[in-house]
């Protein structure tokens, strides 16, 4: 029986742009998903800017980019989670929801530099193969050698997309936005309306 594939895209979305939806298309193409879900993280226990936008705004504003497409999927699982949420707890409640599914973790550099630092980072590594982008402030050098490290120690592989680096980050969209530049074509319009008319990012 074939495995159902399912890419999972993880992340605060503060506010969702272009580079997330073109890793999540890449990535989807390259290994032949059949679904995508974009999981807008909970509230952290401290806010990690000043500006964050509550979670619910997070969760809307993830659901206008990806409407569009019917292999997008949102979910609000994490936001709905009391506390502090944590990757592996996600991995792992999908995985008890999915049979026959083969799940594929979809990051940026910047995440796989970090990944000794995720809670059960060994477990999560097992229960799905993650894939990574190239970013421009990670060096590809510490990519490499953050995954011949994890090859070494664990014995998993992490694939990097052949796409090209994006230089678009979420921090920088709302210093953008701060400082009354335009953020037209960063993300999509649908999602530029939602932050003006909740006033988001403007202090
Ligand atoms: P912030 O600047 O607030 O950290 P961000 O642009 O990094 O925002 P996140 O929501 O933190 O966006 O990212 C979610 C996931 O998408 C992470 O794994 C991150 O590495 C990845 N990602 C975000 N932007 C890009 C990009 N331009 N190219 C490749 N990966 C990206
Ligand atoms: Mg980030």
């Amino acid at each position: 029986m074939t495995k159902y594939k399912i890419g999972i895209m993880g992340g605060t979305f503060d506010p969702i742009h272009i580079g997330h939806l073109i890793l999540a298309e890449e990535a989807k193409n390259y290994f032949e998903l059949d679904k995508v879900i974009f999981i807008p993280t909970g509230r952290p226990p401290h806010k990690y800017w000043d500006n964050m936008a509550e979670p619910i705004n997070r969760y809307e504003m993830t659901l206008l980019a990806t409407i569009d497409n019917p292999d997008f999927i949102v979910s609000s699982i994490e936001i709905d989670r009391e506390g502090t949420t944590y990757t592996i707890d996600t991995i792992k409640y999908l995985t008890k929801q999915y049979n026959n599914t083969e799940f594929y973790f979809i990051t940026g550099a910047d995440s796989i530099v970090e990944i000794f630092n995720w809670k059960n980072f060994k477990e999560l590594l097992s229960l799905c193969r993650f894939v990574t982008a190239k970013r421009t402030i990670v060096s590809d050098n510490k990519l490499e050698n953050t995954i011949s490290e994890i090859e070494k120690k664990i014995g998993v592989n992490i694939d990097i997309l052949p796409i090209p680096y994006i230089d678009i980050s979420s921090t920088n969209i709302r210093n953008k936005i701060k400082k009354n530049e335009s953020i037209k074509y960063y993300l999509p319009d649908s999602v530029r309306e939602y932050i003006l008319k909740n006033k988001l990012y403007i202090d």
